[in-house]
């Protein structure tokens, strides 16, 4: 199908996806809403994107190598042991394949933002206040203006305006635990020899896991210290992040820092406590952790994408991946069909039930790597593959396989 006015609220990952989708699914006419009146690339840390999961997004033409990333292979698991004398790193437990690029949010976002076309209408600085839906079209207020389109998408994260017109009972429910947030240049390590640049670590312990990965930072070879540590916090220091909420760097409270504190000091090798305690306040920043997926991705005229319409725990390896997945698979779907309501149905039959996979597999993996985790210390390398392999059943870590598009 040729034509059509559509409205994509919010331009972040999944908006300027959109766009681009968008134009090359024919539409004629591209408005993208987008609250923050600049610097969004000076935001953000860094994400990982599954090799298989690039290979398909780039054939599909949505990311090249041009995007600065860094790759990462091995994931080495390590614990605290104070039995044995293992060393500032700890334990190692186990390695397994970790085949992943390593991107920082900020420059993958400016990549994406300068590849939506021109024809398209970015209007930064521009929030929508309330939108309309009907089964002929949407109405977007904003900006004081009401304006008229075929179809409005929700790319405007977890909090979407979008979704609240169509679903406003599906709300993010708080998973009970928090990440803990931190990026630096990785010459502020004291002796980086000690971990190898391909290797993404994970070190764990009873109630929870660092993950930390080098990011790219500017010139080729210079790298960030991307690192995030989740836990749940003692009780009652939650209080308010239990509605969805985002809290900047450097707004973190005292207690939430002393907790982070306690765990680099007591719960981890000398090592990653280091990787930790060298974070600035400024660096700092608290992440809780919601889920939930919208049943349908489509209703009516409106279309959901990326992290309005489902957010999966971060565990998942994934968020990003969605989101360019979701465009690719807009993009499809208005190429293989002839009116909008086909259209929309053929994306929602593709994409609902990725959301829901992804949640399951967040929780799952929540459970294991936080909620309930297991005796860390009784694993050895067959252990954890099969623990592992137990917990992510599906296999749809980093994102589940697409078809070329
Ligand atoms: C500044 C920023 C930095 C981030 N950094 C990281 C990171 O380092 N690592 C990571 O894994 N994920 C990061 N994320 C989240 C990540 O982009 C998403 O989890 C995922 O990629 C899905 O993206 P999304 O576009 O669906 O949602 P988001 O990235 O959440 O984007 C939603 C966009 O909609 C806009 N918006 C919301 N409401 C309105 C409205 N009413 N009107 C107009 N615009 C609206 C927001 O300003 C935002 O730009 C970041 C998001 C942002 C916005």
């Amino acid at each position: 199908m040729r034509g059509g006015k559509v409205a994509v609220v919010g331009g972040s990952i999944a908006g300027c996806a959109a766009a681009l989708a968008l134009r090359r699914g024919g539409a004629d006419e591209v408005t993208v809403y987008e609250r923050a009146a600049g610097r969004l690339a000076d935001r953000g840390v860094g994400l990982a994107m599954h090799n298989a999961r690039y290979a398909e997004l780039e054939l599909a033409g949505l990311v090249d190598a041009s995007m600065p990333y860094h790759q990462v292979t091995r994931r080495r698991w390590y614990v605290r042991d104070d039995v044995v004398a293992s060393g500032p790193l700890g334990r190692e437990l186990a390695v397994l394949p970790f085949p992943f690029r390593t991107y920082n949010w900020g420059p993958l976002w400016r990549e994406l933002r300068r590849r939506v076309p021109e024809a398209a209408d970015f209007r930064h600085g521009s929030t929508v206040e309330a939108v309309e839906v009907t089964p002929e079209g949407a109405a977007v207020h904003a900006d004081g203006h009401t304006d008229r389109y075929d179809v409005v998408i929700g790319a405007d994260g977890y909090r979407s305006a979008v979704r609240a017109a169509v679903y406003p009972d599906v709300q993010p429910g708080y998973a009970g635990y928090l990440a803990w947030r931190g990026a630096y240049p990785s010459d502020r390590l004291r002796d980086p020899d000690l971990w190898a640049e391909d290797e993404c670590v994970y070190v764990v312990f009873p109630g929870g896991h660092l993950v930390t990965y080098r990011i790219p930072d500017g010139a080729p070879g210079v790298h960030r210290v991307n690192w995030v540590l989740y836990t749940a916090p003692p009780p009652g220091l939650d209080q308010g992040l239990q509605t969805p909420t985002t809290l900047h760097p450097g707004t973190a409270g005292d207690g939430l820092r002393a907790h982070l504190a306690y765990v680099a000091d007591e719960l981890l090798p000398t090592f990653w406590g280091d990787v930790v305690r060298a974070t600035t306040h400024d660096e700092l920043f608290l992440q809780p952790l919601y889920d939930f997926t919208a049943p349908r991705y489509a209703v009516d005229r409106a279309l959901l994408m990326g992290d309005a319409a489902t957010v999966a725990r971060p565990h998942t390896g994934a968020g990003a991946v969605k989101a360019l997945q979701d465009a690719t698979a807009l993009q499809s779907a208005l190429t293989s069909a002839s009116t909008w309501p086909e259209a929309l149905s053929a994306y929602d039959a593709d994409r609902a039930p990725t959301g829901r996979i992804m949640v399951d597999l967040g929780r799952r993996l929540g459970r294991g790597l936080v909620q309930e985790t297991p005796d860390w210390r009784s694993l050895d390398q067959a252990g954890l593959e099969a623990w592992w392999q137990r917990t992510d059943g599906t296999g749809a870590f980093g994102g589940t396989p697409r078809a070329r598009t």
